[in-house]
């Protein structure tokens, strides 16, 4: 078992009994009574601290960091270790000594005498870098179980890189038990839910987004809701976005509300993947020379959809025809022999989206005039699913050499905005892929209502808000329409279908993306 254990961090014994009781209602499964954080900590102050969370009947770790180690109130060595003996005393399930504590012979002494007083309680020799990965994570391990091996060896780092959590993961593999080893930052957010697959002895989450005792932590209801913590075992699949920034990315909403939905023992997870391509390459050799990890599929955002196509074509991997035309991918898929194929969901997700505004029908599009407002990312994986299906597109950029070279790419015509309206103005499909009408800009759009009429179909990329002023303008006229939020959903369903091999729950993404709007 993993416990998700809680830190109790409070500064007086009032608060510590409300953030305890709020612990265990949300699910704790451990308590760690950070009692350097208790203001006037004493031996009486502790005794009260602990018998209050022994009545919680959880399993309690007892802290009394050195501020060395990141403790807080610049606590007396002596005071420290007699809370930890105390706590032997009492019968805490561990006590946590910091290893450079551990080391000196006094300190050693006094702790495995009360532990061999008190045959029950465990001990975890914890510790802590805060600027980096250790030089050798490895030797690290190694030293602390020389000196002492009945320990649970805990060791935090910070991650300042993904790629700097994949030792964390070795370092499991190659230990059966009676270990924690955890990343501090946003990029190793993954060791601590991972934790769990891989046997640690227990991992952290903080009792909300306000209380972290470390830089990372996610809260326990993140952990047990989006993450569905109670679920994850050894045998667990992950995916995964790799984005930067990544924290606002609705995607491991939706694909573990469907993971949910459909019982599969599969897990979606953030991946903050920075720097340039070399990063890039970096994490993917990485990822594919550990197939025992488990990541089966990435959905892939910005800066690294063409740094993807990149590394599938360099190192001769499967690539969809049309997303190689298109120039980006934005979903990788990881075979059982670590082969990775890429695909564009983005081109048949808004083709799907318009499709169904217009009943579902495929041949809808050949021969129609499209006009696609914009010619970034967005509207190249757009123009090429138009052409794919026989439609005769039309480009209007506000910088006319970009939509010119973007138009001669794929078969289109090039004009300025200025063109919007103007006298051969006639599309069957307006689609506004500049980000024109986002918030907080609201009121804006790139066509107005009267270049509009009942018989066109409207599409709007924008999907915050859902329904933008370009959307509305064509309700108002009687046109169909296509929402960012259409598009979202199709690109994901599609990529729903490359990770599981079946269809998701339309409606689930719909109204997760809604509640996260
Ligand atoms: P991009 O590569 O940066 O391209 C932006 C495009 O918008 C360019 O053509 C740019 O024109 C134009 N533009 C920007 N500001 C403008 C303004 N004030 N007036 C006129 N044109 C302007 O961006 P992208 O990745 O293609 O994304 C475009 C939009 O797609 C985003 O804003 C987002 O809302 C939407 N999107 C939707 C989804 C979905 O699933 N629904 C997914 C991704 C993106 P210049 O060439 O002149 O700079």
């Amino acid at each position: 078992m993993t416990y998700l254990t809680v830190p109790i961090s409070a500064d007086n014994i009032e608060e510590l009994k409300v953030q305890a009781t709020k612990a265990l209602s949300l699910g704790a499964e451990m308590l760690e009574l950070r009692s350097d954080y208790l203001v006037g900590l004493d031996l009486e102050m502790f005794k009260e601290a602990f018998e209050f969370l022994k009545t919680l009947e959880l399993p309690i770790i007892v802290t009394c960091r050195d501020a060395r180690e990141g403790g807080q109130n610049n606590l007396e060595e002596s005071l420290r270790l007699q809370i930890l003996t105390e706590a032997i005393k009492l019968g805490a399930d561990y006590v946590d000594c910091e290893y450079i504590n551990y080391k000196r012979h006094e300190f050693s002494t006094e702790i495995e005498a009360a532990l061999e007083e008190n045959g029950f309680t465990k001990l975890i020799l914890s510790i802590h870098n805060f600027e980096s990965p250790f030089t050798d994570l490895r030797m690290v391990y190694e030293s602390i179980v020389s000196i002492c091996s009945h320990a649970v060896v805990k060791i935090v780092y910070k991650a300042n890189h993904i790629n700097d959590c994949f030792e964390c993961f070795d370092l499991y593999r190659e230990n059966d038990s009676k270990l924690v080893v955890l990343c501090m930052s946003q990029a190793g957010l993954i060791t601590r839910v991972l934790a769990k697959k891989f046997g640690a002895e227990f991992t952290f989450a903080s009792l909300d987004d306000d209380c972290q005792t470390a830089s990372g932590q996610i809260s326990i209801s993140t952990m047990k809701n989006l993450y569905r913590y109670d679920l994850i075992d050894k045998d667990t699949q992950l995916y995964g976005i790799i984005a930067a920034p990544v924290g606002h990315s609705m995607s491991p909403a939706i694909h573990n509300a469907c993971f949910k939905k459909a019982g599969m023992n599969k897990l979606y997870l953030p991946i903050l993947l920075e720097g340039d391509s070399l990063e890039f390459n970096e994490f993917m050799d990485m990822l594919r020379d550990r197939p025992w990890l488990g990541f089966k599929g990435f959905s892939v955002s910005l800066p690294h959809k063409e740094n993807t196509l990149d590394y599938l074509k360099n190192k001769g991997q499967e690539l969809e025809s049309l997303a190689l035309e298109i120039g980006s991918i934005n979903t990788i898929t990881i075979s059982e022999a670590s082969n990775a194929s890429g695909f564009n969901t983005d081109y048949k997700g808004a083709m799907d989206a318009i499709a169904a505004a217009v009943g579902g029908s495929v041949d809808w599009f050949r021969g129609k005039n499209a006009a696609v407002i914009g010619a970034g990312g967005v509207a190249r994986a757009i123009i090429a699913g138009l052409r794919d299906r026989g439609c005769h597109v039309t480009i209007y950029n506000r910088t006319i050499a970009r939509c010119e070279k973007l138009a001669r790419e794929f078969g289109a015509k090039a004009a300025p905005l200025e063109k919007i309206g103007s006298d051969d103005w006639n599309p069957d499909l307006i689609v506004n892929c500049t980000s024109v009408g986002m918030s907080p800009n609201v009121g804006d759009s790139v066509v107005s209502i009267e270049n509009i009429t009942s018989d066109m179909v409207v599409f709007d990329t924008v999907y915050n808000p859902v329904e933008t002023k370009l959307l509305g303008n064509a309700k108002a006229v009687g046109a169909k329409t296509v929402s960012g939020v259409d598009m979202f959903v199709a690109q994901a369903m599609e990529q729903f279908i490359h990770f599981t091999g079946e269809k998701g729950d339309a409606e689930i993404m719909r109204k997760t993306v809604f509640d996260w709007l």
